[in-house]
C-alpha cells in the first residue's frame, strides 16, 4: 500500500512536473491589437533613432520584429487593410476589397460597413455593422471558444477600422462621431456606463484652440523635405507650417472642422488612446481571468500622412508622438493587466505614396504623377465607341469607375447586344495604354485559375465577384489616383503602399529581428496558435512559428519511471 501510494506520489509530482513543463508561458489574459492608419514599415527605420526606449523600441527589443511583412493584395487602403489583420483573409475571400464599391444592382456606392438595418448609438448618422464583411475574425472565434465569456473591444477614430477588427462577435466597436465615441445598434442598444462617463467628460473639446508644435530634435528628420513645402495641403485650418492650430475653420468656437482638425495633429490619438484606456478599466479586460481581446485603431496618422506626405516635417513629429502614444499604452497595461500578462501586436493598414511633386523635384524626368480617373475612363469609352458604335441615347458604355475598378453599363451592352466579355477586353486594353496606368486585368482573367505576374496575384486577392467592376487597372508607381497639386494618398500593390511594421510582443513571442517572408495575413492564425483559438474561418496566412517559444516536444521524461 505505502508503496503504491509513493508511487502515485511521485506519479503525480511528475505528471504536475510535465504540465508545468508543457506551458512554459502564460496565457495572456489580454491580447492587444494595435493598427496604425498609414505607416509604412519604414518609419521605424528612419524615426527609429529619435525613439524613446518605451513606446517602438520596447515592441521591436523586446518581442519580435518582422521586417518583411506586406500585404499581398492590390488595394491597400483602410478597409480592406483592417479586414485581413484579424481574419488572416484577403478580399477575395472576406469581400473587403476596397472602403467602397459600386453595386449594379441598385447603381449606387455601396461603403464597407454600412449597415441599412442598423442605427447609430450615441450619436448621429448612418447605420454601420460588419454585415459585408465575409468570414470570420480571431476576436470571434475567441468570443465562440469561450462560450462569450472572453470580452471583445474595438476602439478607433474609423469606423471601418473598428469595425473590421472588431468582426461579428465584437461586444462593440467605437468610433467617433464629432465629439462622442458612438457605436451601432448591430452590437447593443445603449452605451456602458464609462463611455457615457467620457463622452461627457469635455476631453475631445478640450484641446480646441491648442497649438500643434514642432518638437523633434534634428536627428528625428533626417529624411524630411522643408517645413514649408508647396506640396503641402493645410486644410481645416492647421496651415502648412509648425506651429498648426487646432480650432478648424472658425477661430472662435468649435464646428464639426475643429473635430477633423483634431484628427489632423497627435492630439487624435490621444483622444482614442484616453478612450481605450477607459474600455479596459470599464469592461476590466484582462482581468477576468479570461483571455480578452482589445483592439485599437490610431488614424490620426493617416490624416496627417494624406495632408504632408511622408517625407514632412509633420509626419517626422506625428511618429515622435506616436512613439509616446505606444508607451503610454504600454505602461498603462503593465499597471492594469500587468507586464508579462498581456500580448501586444503592432501593425498598419498600410503605407503610403510618396507626394509625386517631391519625387519629380528629386529625380529629373521621373515617372511620377497625379492620375485623372476620369481621363482613363474617357479613354475607355472612346474605345467602346470605335469597336461598338455609340451606346443607347442619353447612356454611355461605361456605367462607373471606382477605386480602379472599371464596371460597364448592363442595359447598353444589352440593348446593343454585346458580349460582356468583349467589351471588358476592350477596355482593359484602352485602360492599359493610358499614360500611368500599369496593367488591367478582364474579370474573365482573374477568374481563370493560376496568375501571369505577381501583380495579377494581388489584383486576384482584390477581386471579389459580384462587388468587383469589370475591369480593374493598377496605377504605374509613383503615379496616384488624385487631382489637385498637394498631399498624398495610398492603394496601389506597390511595397511604399504595402510594406509595414508587424511587431509582436509577449511572454510567448521570441524576441529577434526576423526577415523571413511575412504579411499582416499571418497575425490571426499567430494569435490562434498561442491562445489555442481556432483559426478564422478562411485564414490563408502562416502562423509565425519562428516567433514562437518552443513547448518542449518530450514531456514524458519527467515521469519517473516512465
Ligand atoms: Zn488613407
Amino acid at each position: 500500500m505505502k508503496r503504491q501510494h509513493l508511487l502515485s506520489a511521485f506519479f503525480l509530482i511528475g505528471l504536475a512536473a510535465s504540465i508545468a513543463w508543457t506551458q512554459p508561458f502564460k496565457e495572456p489574459r489580454l491580447v492587444v491589437v494595435v493598427s496604425i492608419d498609414q505607416f509604412p514599415f519604414e518609419y521605424l527605420v528612419r524615426f527609429g533613432g529619435a525613439f524613446g526606449t518605451g513606446g517602438f523600441r520596447r515592441l521591436m527589443t523586446d518581442g519580435a520584429n518582422f521586417t518583411n511583412a506586406s500585404y499581398k493584395h492590390a488595394m491597400n487602403t483602410t478597409g480592406p487593410g483592417h479586414a485581413v489583420i484579424l481574419s488572416g483573409t484577403y478580399g477575395n475571400q472576406n469581400g473587403i476589397i476596397g472602403n467602397s464599391w459600386y453595386d449594379r444592382a441598385t447603381h449606387a456606392s455601396v461603403y464597407c460597413v454600412e449597415d441599412k438595418h442598423a442605427a447609430i448609438v450615441g450619436g448621429q448618422g448612418a447605420g454601420r455593422s460588419p454585415a459585408n464583411f465575409v468570414g470570420s475574425t480571431f476576436g470571434d472565434e475567441l468570443r465562440i471558444v469561450s462560450g462569450f465569456r472572453a470580452k471583445v473591444v474595438s476602439v478607433s477614430y474609423k469606423d471601418r477600422a473598428a469595425i473590421l477588427l472588431g468582426g461579428y462577435l465584437a461586444d462593440a466597436a467605437y468610433w467617433m462621431a464629432d465629439s462622442c465615441f458612438v457605436t451601432s445598434t448591430f452590437y447593443t442598444d445603449s452605451l456602458p456606463t464609462w463611455a457615457q462617463r467620457f463622452n461627457v467628460s469635455g476631453l475631445v473639446n478640450s484641446y480646441f484652440g491648442r497649438n500643434w508644435e514642432q518638437r523633434a530634435q534634428a536627428s528625428a528628420l533626417v529624411g524630411t523635405d522643408i517645413d514649408d513645402a508647396t506640396y503641402e495641403e493645410s486644410g481645416n485650418g492647421l496651415g502648412r507650417v509648425f506651429p498648426h492650430p487646432i480650432t478648424g475653420r472658425n477661430r472662435d468656437r468649435i464646428t464639426s472642422s475643429y473635430y477633423s482638425a483634431l484628427q489632423a495633429s497627435p492630439f487624435g490619438n490621444d483622444v482614442v488612446l484616453a478612450f481605450a484606456k477607459a474600455a479596459v478599466n470599464g469592461e476590466q479586460l484582462g482581468q477576468r481571468g479570461v483571455t480578452d481581446l482589445l483592439c485599437i485603431s490610431f488614424s490620426a496618422n493617416d490624416v496627417v500622412g494624406h495632408a504632408f506626405g511622408p517625407y514632412s516635417r509633420e509626419v517626422a513629429e506625428m511618429t515622435l508622438a506616436t512613439d509616446s502614444v505606444i508607451a503610454g499604452l504600454l505602461t498603462f497595461l503593465d499597471a492594469s493587466v500587468g507586464a508579462g500578462n498581456y500580448l501586444a501586436v503592432l501593425t498598419s493598414d498600410h503605407g503610403v505614396a510618396p507626394v509625386p511633386e517631391y519625387i519629380l523635384a528629386h529625380r529629373k524626368g521621373a515617372e511620377a504623377g497625379r492620375i485623372a480617373t476620369d481621363s482613363i475612363v474617357a479613354r475607355c469609352e472612346r474605345a467602346l465607341l470605335f469597336a461598338f458604335g455609340p451606346p443607347p441615347a442619353g447612356s454611355t458604355w461605361i456605367e462607373n469607375e471606382s477605386d480602379r475598378n472599371i464596371t460597364l453599363r448592363t442595359s447598353a451592352l444589352a440593348a446593343r447586344r454585346v458580349d460582356r466579355n468583349a467589351a471588358a477586353r476592350i477596355v482593359a486594353e484602352a485602360a492599359a495604354r493610358a499614360p500611368g496606368v500599369a496593367a488591367a486585368f478582364t474579370q474573365d482573367d482573374l477568374q481563370r485559375g493560376g496568375a501571369s505576374s505577381l501583380l495579377e496575384e494581388k489584383v486576384k486577392r482584390s477581386f471579389y465577384p459580384g462587388r468587383s467592376g469589370d475591369v480593374f487597372y493598377v496605377l504605374k508607381p509613383y503615379y496616384i489616383d488624385a487631382g489637385g497639386s498637394t498631399g498624398t494618398t495610398h492603394g496601389e500593390p506597390y511595397d511604399y503602399s504595402a510594406h509595414v511594421p508587424l511587431l509582436l510582443y509577449g511572454s510567448a513571442i521570441a524576441p529577434g529581428t526576423y526577415y523571413s517572408e511575412a504579411s499582416p495575413a499571418d497575425i490571426a492564425p499567430t494569435l490562434s496558435a498561442v491562445t489555442g483559438v481556432e483559426f478564422p474561418a478562411g485564414r490563408e496566412g502562416r502562423v509565425l512559428v519562428e516567433a514562437l517559444k518552443q513547448i518542449s516536444a518530450a514531456p514524458a521524461k519527467s515521469v519517473p519511471g516512465h
